[in-house]
């Protein structure tokens, strides 16, 4: 499949990865927007969020798990973070294997533009 974050799980292009199980995967974004800046995704390829099945729900809990975890584990937890998923081109989405950006190490304001 023509799908770029389909060939960084299957190491057919590098990626910083950082976090890795049976079913999900997480690596460095490679233009990050603040001090951490992870994408987390699925091993399963799904488009958009629009394309989740009924039996995804597990799968959605275990990328938010990971976010958290990462956050806990670079130090930036308590003092907080921003997680964000994109949905189609009014989204911003880009890249269509759906994708947690977890960014941190940095303050956030809100409404974001
Ligand atoms: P989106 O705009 O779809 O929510 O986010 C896509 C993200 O993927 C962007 O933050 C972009 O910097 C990142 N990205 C695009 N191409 C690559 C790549 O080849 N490697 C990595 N690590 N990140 C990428
Ligand atoms: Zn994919």
């Amino acid at each position: 499949m023509d799908c770029l974050f389909c060939k960084i799980i299957d190491r057919e292009i590098p990626g910083d990865i950082v976090y890795e199980d049976d079913e999900v995967l997480a690596f460095n974004d490679i233009n990050p927007q603040a001090p951490t800046h992870i994408l987390i995704i699925p091993k399963r390829h799904i488009a958009t969020l629009n394309d989740l099945a009924d039996g995804d729900q597990a799968l959605m809990g275990r990328l938010t798990q990971t976010a958290a975890t990462l956050a806990k584990e670079r130090g930036f937890a308590d003092d907080g973070y921003r997680v964000v998923m994109n949905c189609n081109e009014k989204g911003g989405q880009t890249v269509y294997h759906i994708h947690m950006h977890l960014m941190g190490g940095r303050g956030f304001t809100w409404p974001a533009g």
